[in-house]
């Protein structure tokens, strides 16, 4: 008897230092979702000082329609099922205005009886953390968009505008698989590679100096650019040397806008400071076709590029051997 009195003084410990010093909300509900227990943190989320004033109220006493609607809905599904909800997280509106995070577990409370009679349930405030993922997320994304722009950056020439050697290298390498796989599934399209180089560059330096020189580079980059659809890869992979990926063309039509670029620039005039300057550039031209992989294909459209100067530059070659 006595152990007896015992541990209901134990319990009645317990219990009381649970619900007036959890800082996590303790509730227990009756079938029609009115409070029969609170916890004083409970109590104090519904602005109450004395956990006694809660009984018999509902969330509809307290907080907005809309959560308290919610939270009515899962509790009565809980009592239909007898399953509970757990780790739910709930956005409550505060009377200030100021947004409040919850997660939130609800249970069905059984009577001795083994009947379901009501729910009980916990709530732990996780706004800080909740705001914590938010600002995470927003740093994230300007991660994200800063990490691109920056490989938008790693991957141009600064001078003219267009695209690396890197990247060139890549983005021959990744047409050629694609290419690949196209030709595996029966597609027919192909894709062709034209190298440019200035003729007399140095020339160009020694005579107007390197600001003339740099000037011409652009030019010529922008007559490039010009002659040649959006779609399409244009690149300076070196000093005076050019190279642009036309996609979906075949040799014939490759040789055609090599020979239209190559007009482009030999009509042209580099007008710096008030200063003209003729200028031509030799050309090769190589498609995927007749190549192993895309170093072949970078490898043909080279030999082909020197065939031109050799040939008296201002020239577009697309076979290799004269
Ligand atoms: P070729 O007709 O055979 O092509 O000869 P070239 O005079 O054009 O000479 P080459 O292509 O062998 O050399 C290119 C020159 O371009 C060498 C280098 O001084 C110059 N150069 C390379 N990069 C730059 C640059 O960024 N600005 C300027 N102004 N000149 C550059
Ligand atoms: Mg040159």
């Amino acid at each position: 008897m006595n152990n007896m009195i015992t541990l209901n003084i134990k319990e009645t410990l317990i219990i009381n230092t649970i619900m007036n010093m959890s800082y996590d909300t303790i509730y227990f509900k009756d079938i029609n979702s009115r409070i029969i227990l609170s916890s004083k943190a409970h109590a104090k989320l519904w602005g109450l000082d004395d956990p006694a004033d809660a009984i018999g109220k509902t969330d509809f006493d307290f907080f907005p329609e809309e959560f308290a609607r919610k939270a009515l809905k899962i509790e009565q599904e809980i009592m239909a099922t007898g399953v509970p909800v757990t780790d739910i997280i709930e956005e409550l509106r505060r009377e200030d205005g100021k947004k409040m995070w919850l997660s939130a577990s609800k249970y069905p409370l059984y009577d001795t009886n083994g009947n379901i009679v009501g729910t009980w349930g916990t709530s732990k405030d996780i706004t800080t953390l909740k705001e914590t993922e938010e600002e995470l997320k927003k740093v994230n994304a300007k991660l994200k968009a800063a990490n691109l722009k920056l490989k938008a950056l790693s991957s141009k020439d600064t001078l003219s505008g267009l695209y690396n050697k890197g990247h060139y290298f890549d983005v021959m390498k990744s047409s050629f698989e694609i290419y690949k796989r196209r030709r595996i599934k029966g597609q027919n399209n192909s894709f062709s590679l034209i190298l440019f180089d200035i003729d007399n560059f140095k020339d160009v330096n020694d005579t107007y100096g390197h600001l003339m020189g740099d000037y011409m580079i652009r030019h010529i980059s922008n007559i490039i650019r010009n002659s040649v659809r959006s779609s399409d890869t244009c690149c300076r992979y070196g000093g005076d040397e050019f190279a642009v990926l036309v996609y979906d063309t075949d040799l014939d039509d490759a040789i055609e806008i090599a020979e239209k670029i190559r007009k482009n620039i030999e009509n042209s005039r580099a007008n710096y400071m008030g200063i003209q300057v003729k200028v031509t550039a030799s050309i090769g031209v190589s498609t995927f076709d007749e190549s192993y992989d895309f170093i072949d294909m970078i490898d043909k459209a080279d030999k082909r590029l020197y065939i031109s100067k050799s040939r008296g530059k201002n020239k577009v070659s697309c076979l290799s051997a004269y």
